[in-house]
């Protein structure tokens, strides 16, 4: 409760970014309280070390920072789930759809090195409506691995995000926005 206070405090409101009417969590200041970005990977470190992980695949671009640096402490390797046309080699790709349009997002067909069956922790800042995530567990599946968890730092409950991606994977949230 205490350190669920600390990194609370740690995390900016930004009103009306990137649009009106929009309260936007801004982690940017978590990250540059190291107190708090300790505490943080701290605990995401002993929630995931007897998890049997493989991979932490991390989502563009808030979640390559806490995804690269639980990979790290972990001692797997991590893989980047990026918005269309930013990776190099073959990739598989996911649309999905916004309150405007669609999106898209994309994986290395060979992410997970062929491993069949990999286990695959995904990763992101914030779980919004979840469609992100959603089209990310997908690619993981599609790419032949296993997402034995989906984690969010901070889960926006009233968008209800979550009720997407719990049919295809278990979802942990750090803290809950309502
Ligand atoms: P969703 O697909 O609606 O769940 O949106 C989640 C994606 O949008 C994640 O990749 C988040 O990083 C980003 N996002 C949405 N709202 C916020 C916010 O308030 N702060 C930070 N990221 C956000």
């Amino acid at each position: 409760p205490e350190e669920k206070k600390l990194l609370l405090d740690s995390i900016r409101d930004i009103p009306d970014f990137p649009k009106p009417g929009i309260l936007f969590k801004d982690i940017t200041t978590l990250l540059n309280d190291a107190k708090a970005f300790n505490l943080l990977m701290d605990h995401l470190t002993e929630r995931y070390s007897d998890a049997n992980l493989d991979f932490v695949a991390g989502i563009e671009s808030r979640g390559f920072i806490f995804g690269a640096a639980l990979a790290a402490k972990l001692g797997i390797g991590f893989v980047p789930i990026r918005k269309k046309g930013k990776l190099p080699s073959t990739t598989i790709a996911e649309k999905y759809s916004l309150e405007y349009g669609v999106d898209e997002v994309e994986i290395h067909i060979d992410a997970f090195l062929n491993k069949e069956g990999a286990r695959v922790l995904l990763i992101d800042d914030l779980i919004a409506t979840g469609g992100t995530a959603e089209a990310a567990v997908k690619l993981i599946n599609d790419a032949k691995a296993e997402c034995v968890e989906t984690c969010f730092l901070i889960n926006l409950t009233f968008l209800g995000g979550v009720e997407k991606v719990k049919n295809l994977s278990p979802v942990y949230s750090v803290l809950e926005v309502i």
